[in-house]
């Protein structure tokens, strides 16, 4: 038995296929949807309380209740500090580190949180089932990064439960969907939550799936359109009333929770009456839908980037969409509904309940999974190039950007300097051609025979499985020395950093490009004089005074021009030395022959 889970940032919720029809378990409110919130009670005895409850306490004990944990996944304190004057809670964290968040004199990772969720999912699925479940099949944005789905990972197996797989989001949409029984079809895949934007653009073919292209933004959703209100109300509270309902944590978690009811009965009605009241503030308020609108407009605008980058991605135009797929509560906004109309061009389907959609595939499948079904391959993109630093700050890209999942390769490698024992592997992801530019994954050490230079066979195999995980191997060919990491979720990388990663690497592309060549041909030079001076040492009585002397001039000219950044002065430097030292190489070579075979026998 496997079970689908999708983590939500919002809400949670846990289902399987039963007979072929979906069936989603109930919380104890009734509804398939569990908040992703949690609660600590002040006295350490009590155990934290999951769902509804917990929610219930947000008014009381604003920072004891942890929600939007999914929106620090694989996040450090710089990406998040400024929600703190957002959210009623605290967090902390130095810049190397996952945020924790602090409650009491205790502190819990977005990890912790995410498990007791997932704990309280396990247990809701084996009341009803009456049997203990072990496996499961989780659901994370299409856009998280690999630290980020290790993350997920770690909390399904800190809730004690084995993660047969991590899915997108959007394909367990379009499985939802059962567009597998399609022929042909391209799709797109619009998801809004509560804190999290995907978009996707997936083909559809012979009941294969295959991501083209996904594209987002980690940090928008309900939440902000939540806060959007907040911000138009707060000041018209404190103008009305004296009384500003940011000002404390409890009043800010209440003002918070009335935005969000407002913003539900718009999705529903063009007019609504505002109401909040809190300790003895009274306040109601006419609001209308083109209020709503206007005020949540900024933050459709930041989903627009996104959706023409994932097109132009995918190289499909909005003319072969076939389909256009709502997932996520914030699909319900008449706004979002129209707007994704107006960038994709045909009307989106939302017969299934959208906070249900990717539950749904999920048991969809962990139902394939499980063997109880024929199943559709899955295939998967990553989102930005893995490759490693080599000498000179230069990135040799080892797997390219959109490859789809699961994915290996290899490369080969060698050394730069005579007798090293050691060679540094720096992992790297990003698009930008010198490493410093990229964002840095793992380091490690792989131990070498001392060997002169260029004589070591380094192979180095990059492994992303099917749930975008990397792992990374690098052998000595002649020795069989292994060493090799996973990629750890210690850090993450913010969805607003992928997107400015990608546009600074087209932004740069051409300076970045000369630069990369400029390194290469510094290299290239400093490799050939530390040759020729070897060459010297051993030889030198093989030259005539004047061959000597063109061949020092030769080196001279290369330091000279080195620290010029002329590359074109560079390589005829260079030129010039070979062609100094072409004679010499050859007797050199029939010098060492000799040596060789003299008092031999052939
Ligand atoms: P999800 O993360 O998919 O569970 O989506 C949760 C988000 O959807 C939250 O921000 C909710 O406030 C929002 N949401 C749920 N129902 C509605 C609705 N009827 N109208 C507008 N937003 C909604």
């Amino acid at each position: 038995m496997i079970v689908g889970i999708d983590l939500g940032t919002t809400n949670s919720l846990i289902g399987i296929i039963e007979k072929g029809r979906p069936r989603l378990f109930q919380t104890s409110e009734g509804t398939s949807l569990l908040p992703s919130v949690v609660y600590f009670p002040g006295d350490p005895a009590q155990s934290p309380v999951v769902g509804t409850p917990a929610v219930e306490m947000k008014v009381s004990f604003p920072e004891r209740v942890i929600y939007s944990a999914k929106r620090f996944i694989g996040r450090g304190i710089s990406d998040v500090k400024d929600w703190q004057k957002l959210l009623p809670y605290d967090f902390s964290g130095s810049s190397e580190q996952m945020v924790r968040f602090t409650v009491g004199d205790k502190s819990y990772t977005p990890m912790e949180i995410g498990a007791l969720v997932l704990k309280h999912l396990k247990t809701l699925a084996e009341q009803e089932l009456g049997t203990e479940v072990k496996k499961a099949v989780i659901t994370v944005p299409a856009y998280f990064n690999d630290a980020q789905r290790q993350a997920t990972k770690f909390a399904g197996e800190l809730a004690g439960l084995e993660v047969a797989r991590i899915v997108n989001e959007p394909t367990a949409a379009c499985l939802a969907y059962g567009l597998d029984k399609k022929t042909e079809g391209v799709v797109a895949v619009f998801d809004l939550g509560g804190g999290t934007f995907d978009i996707s653009i997936l083909r559809v073919s012979g009941g294969v799936f295959e991501v083209l292209a996904t594209n987002g933004d980690t940090a928008l959703g309900g939440d902000d359109f939540d806060h959007a209100l907040a911000s138009h109300l707060a000041p018209l509270i404190h103008q009305a009333t004296g009384f500003d309902p940011m000002q404390s944590a409890s009043s800010k978690a209440s003002f918070l929770s009335a935005c969000e009811k407002a913003k539900r009965e718009l999705s529903d009605q063009t007019e609504i009456v505002f109401s909040w009241n809190h300790d003895a503030i009274v306040f109601e308020h006419r609001l209308t839908r083109g209020d709503f609108d206007e005020a949540i407009y900024p933050f459709l605008k930041r989903a627009l980037l996104p959706c023409v980058q994932c097109l132009e991605d995918s190289k499909v135009s909005t003319s072969t969409i076939t389909d256009v797929i709502l997932v996520g509560g914030s699909t319900r906004v008449p706004r979002v509904r129209a707007f994704v109309k107006e960038i994709f061009g045909r009307e989106p389907i939302c017969t299934l309940n959208p906070d249900e959609v990717v539950a749904i595939g999920a048991a969809v499948q962990a139902n394939i999974l499980s063997g109880h079904t024929q199943g559709m391959l899955l295939l998967d993109v990553i989102p930005l190039s893995l490759g490693i630093k080599t000498m000179g700050g230069v990135v040799s890209k080892i797997i390219h950007r959109n490859s789809t999942l699961p994915i290996s390769a290899t490369e080969h490698y060698s050394t730069y300097l005579d007798g090293q024992v050691a060679v540094d592997i720096h992992v790297l992801q990003g698009e930008r051609e010198l490493s410093k530019d990229n964002r840095s994954l793992a380091r490690f050490q792989l131990k070498i025979p001392p060997l002169p230079a260029g004589v070591p066979k380094i192979e180095v195999e990059f492994i992303v499985d099917a749930n975008g995980i990397l792992s990374i191997r690098a052998m000595e060919l002649r020795t069989g020395q292994t060493a090799s990491v996973t990629v750890n979720p210690s850090y993450g990388l913010t969805d607003t950093e992928v997107e400015s990663m990608l546009m600074a690497s087209f932004e740069n592309a051409e300076t970045d490009f000369n630069q990369r060549f400029l390194i290469e041909a510094q290299m290239e030079a400093e490799s050939l004089v530390r040759a020729t001076q070897k060459s010297l040492l051993q030889g030198s009585h093989l030259l005539d005074p004047d061959q000597k002397a063109e061949i020092e001039s030769a080196i001279r000219r290369i330091e000279k021009v080195l620290p010029t950044q002329e590359r074109e002065e560079i390589k005829k430097a260079c030129e010039r030395l070979s062609q100094a030292t072409e004679k010499f190489a050859q007797d050199l070579l029939n010098h060492a022959v000799k040596e060789a075979l003299s008092n031999r026998e052939i």
